[in-house]
């Protein structure tokens, strides 16, 4: 064994059961850790400010999300006390994000530690080391970077260049696999991905594969979503950003992955809220996906430079909790109607059911009764269940 590789991945405020989910799976520490291995040093991962009971060589520190660098920043300088000798390496979003900035360099000289913008070719090379954390799936990149230029959207400053993979059959290992590509669809070679894993077998079993990010609708063609079926992709996404004004285009994407033998309430809709479009157009929106039948994938909107977010979705929170796009007329309250109210419709979506009460939902009224009661007029259903939503209302 030659060095001793400490990998850090910071705490971060998410639900302590979230830490092998497929959003927060540290890939590039794993990646890093696989590197380490073909030059025979021990990488260890940890999570968050931890005693080891061995003395680093050489530290790796990765950040997520901007709004959360102070948990970043926390496990920097915990790192760096604990091994004042120690060179530290950090990367990720956060500090591809602001690796130009003047105060995150002084930040990093004052604390002695090597700052890394995007990805590091030599680690993008290495194939994920699995055994440190405990999942059933995998995590491929068929490819890096975007083409487009989404104002909302750090894609494309971090990874310029769009880098697709012609191939990834040799990549899989699992039978389950999360596609982290922010635009799978651009891929030029997509068809060839598609047919690999249409054909896959792992253990003797087939390959069933997700994406991680919305597909682009504008580049989905029949084509593409039958083979998006045949290749067992389960719930697809559809991103529309857009104004109320083009649901056309997102009906005809809709009706493309019906048509490829897709069940609706299976279907889900990318969408960005506490931005560009207000709250009412957000709803026509939301009351769109409804007649749809489709579910809604919803996203709050923080700047891409946002130093902080302590959303409470039960409590009374003003924008110096989290960010509020006042340009836009959103507002605390709205913000979380607009979440509450996503939330009920994806219930009634899944379900089939016409509202949403949260005594239908905490099976207080058991599900044989719904039907005797939704025959009823809506009056008489708000007498017995006052909290009755209808999501078309
Ligand atoms: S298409 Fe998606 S990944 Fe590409 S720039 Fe827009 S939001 Fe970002």
């Amino acid at each position: 064994m030659n060095q001793n590789i400490l990998l850090v991945q910071p705490k971060f405020p998410t639900p302590s059961k979230s830490l092998n989910h497929k959003d927060f799976l540290p890939i590039p520490l794993l990646k890093i850790a696989s590197y380490h291995k073909t030059l025979n040093d021990a990488p260890h991962l940890v999570h968050g400010k931890v005693n080891t009971d061995f003395e680093p060589d050489l530290i790796y520190i990765t950040s997520l999300f901007t709004y959360w660098q102070k948990e970043f920043w926390d496990t920097t300088e915990y790192y760096r006390t604990l091994f004042p000798n120690t060179p530290i390496n950090v990367g990720g979003i956060y500090v591809s994000l602001f690796f130009e900035n003047s105060e995150f360099q002084e930040k990093c000289a004052k604390l002695n530690v090597t700052a890394n913008k995007g990805t590091v070719e030599k680690f993008e090379k290495s194939a994920p080391d699995y055994s440190f954390v405990d999942v059933d799936y995998q995590i491929i990149h068929a490819s890096r970077g975007c083409k487009r230029h989404c104002t909302f959207c750090g894609v494309w400053k971090i990874e310029p260049e769009f880098k697709p993979k012609k191939s990834i059959k040799n990549e899989v290992l699992k039978n389950k696999v999360v596609f982290y590509d922010n635009n799978l669809l651009a891929n030029p070679f997509i068809e060839n991905i598609l047919k690999e894993l249409i054909d896959l077998k792992v253990n003797g079993k087939v390959v069933k594969s997700e994406s991680q990010s919305g597909l682009d609708g504008r580049l989905l063609t029949l084509k593409l979503a039958k083979l998006l079926k045949k290749a067992r992709f389960i719930n697809p996404r559809i991103a529309w950003d857009g104004p109320f004004k083009e649901w056309k285009k997102v009906d005809k994407q809709i009706k493309i992955l019906s048509k490829a033998g897709y069940n609706r309430k299976d279907i889900s809709i990318f969408m960005i809220f506490n931005w560009e479009h207000n709250f009412e157009e957000m709803e026509l929106k939301r009351k769109k996906c409804y007649e749809w039948g489709v579910q809604i994938a919803d996203c709050r909107n923080r700047p891409l430079h946002q130093e902080f977010d302590n959303y409470n979705g039960r409590i009374k929170q003003t924008n110096k909790d989290y960010y509020i796009h006042k340009i836009q007329g959103w507002t605390d309250s709205k913000v979380k109607k607009f979440r509450k109210n996503i939330r009920r419709q994806n219930i009634c979506i899944r379900n089939g059911y016409d509202f949403h009460s949260s005594k239908l939902e905490r099976k207080v009224i058991p599900k044989s009764d719904y039907h005797t009661i939704t025959s009823m007029p809506s009056l008489e259903i708000k007498k017995i269940l006052p909290d009755a939503w209808w999501p078309d209302f």
